[in-house]
């Protein structure tokens, strides 16, 4: 096993977490008097869980993981953020990671003045560890991968990913946030394989919570301890942690709604190739197609016009000329193929003649 806690800053890996009331009394009792809390407006009065146990035991049962292996964050976010802010010493060490990819990655690393090496996708979005490898170096700390990748929208074998992360003395993010539509396996599983590999999930997509904003990290139970210690106390409201609890009670309405959206993906996929100004829809492991077209910026602005919104990403390294479509509804994305037809016809069929 890989000694994880080399790894750690050691500002942080000496830090003494701040300890509440909650930590320091955890069973029952007829009266709190020991966290200045209000004794009125119950049950919002009371701090939450600050380990959210009730809510790891479902999400660990859920997804065939053991408690102490899942740190609870407001979003993933927190987690990618964390992460940085464990491992990474500002201004000495850096992190690698494939582009293009997820913005916040390169966002935090930026805040903690933390140098981010980009390894650029190939030509078909393909994987190249041995150049993720390669950009590694003593001070490398963390390498990033997204699989399904954003906005790519394709995924990397996870075969391939554990034995980069086999080879590798640091730790391996993968950021699982589109799994649940992916024709691959999650890692989830294999956690307990390598002490460093570091596994992102969220409620925000396929579970249809983004507002709730709740996210894990799956880990080495050193290395949630280590992002438990660091987080603040309460990361985690009551009203996300009830609210989640009550959702993974529901399981069906999600595989469901991943049902309907793999559905629409597909008819989405197939419709919008038959367009003349459509070059490539990129096959997709997500709830999002990346789709390649010879005016972006003037699409784009066609569908705004008409109230729907896309995301542009012309911009972005290997995806030139390309708009990001999230699967909606079959009535939106109904909605979005009418006005590209019209499009069609008003700006397309009328040069050609
Ligand atoms: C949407 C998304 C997330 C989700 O972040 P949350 O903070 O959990 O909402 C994480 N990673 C990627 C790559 C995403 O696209």
């Amino acid at each position: 096993m890989k000694d994880i806690s080399r790894l750690i800053r050691p500002s942080i890996r000496k830090l003494v977490p701040y300890s509440s009331a909650r930590d320091e009394y955890t069973g029952t009792a007829a009266v709190f008097l020991d966290a200045n809390e209000n004794p009125f407006n119950s049950p919002y009065n009371r701090y939450p869980d600050p380990h959210q146990k009730l809510l790891k035991q479902k999400i660990g049962g859920l997804k065939g993981v053991a408690e102490e292996r899942i740190f609870a964050g407001n979003g993933s976010d927190e987690a990618i953020d964390l992460l940085f802010r464990v491992f990474c010493e500002p201004g000495r060490d850096n992190v690698v990671s494939i582009d293009p990819t997820y913005g916040m990655y390169s966002v935090c690393a930026g805040i903690n003045n933390v140098e981010f090496r980009k390894v650029p996708l190939g030509p078909g979005f393909e994987l190249d560890t041995a150049a993720l490898e390669a950009a590694c170096d003593g001070h490398t700390k963390m390498v990033f991968i997204c699989s399904p990748n954003n906005p790519t929208s394709n995924s990397f074998d996870p075969g391939e990913i554990m034995s980069m992360a086999e080879r590798l003395d640091i730790i391996v993010v993968v950021d699982e946030a589109y799994i649940e539509f992916s024709r691959r396996v999650s890692l989830v599983k294999r956690v307990g394989e390598l002490s460093n590999l570091v596994i992102l999930q969220t409620f925000s997509k396929a579970w249809a919570l983004a507002g709730i904003r709740l996210g894990v990290a799956i880990a080495d139970p050193a290395v949630v301890e280590i992002l438990t210690r660091v987080k603040y106390p309460y990361n985690v409201n009551m009203l996300t942690q009830n609210f989640a609890l009550e959702a993974l009670e529901n399981t069906e309405s999600v595989q469901g709604w991943i049902g309907l959206i793999l559905e629409q993906r597909a008819l989405l996929e197939r419709k919008l190739k038959k367009f003349r100004f459509v070059e490539k829809v990129y096959t997709s492991d997500a709830n999002f197609l990346l789709v390649k077209v010879n005016q972006p910026k003037k699409i784009y602005n066609y569908l705004v016009e008409k109230q729907i919104i896309v995301r542009d990403r012309s911009n972005i390294e290997l995806c030139e000329g390309s708009l990001r479509i999230t699967v909606g509804s079959s009535g939106e994305n109904e909605n979005l193929l009418d006005y590209l037809m019209q499009y069609q016809r008003d700006f397309v069929d009328s040069c050609e003649i």
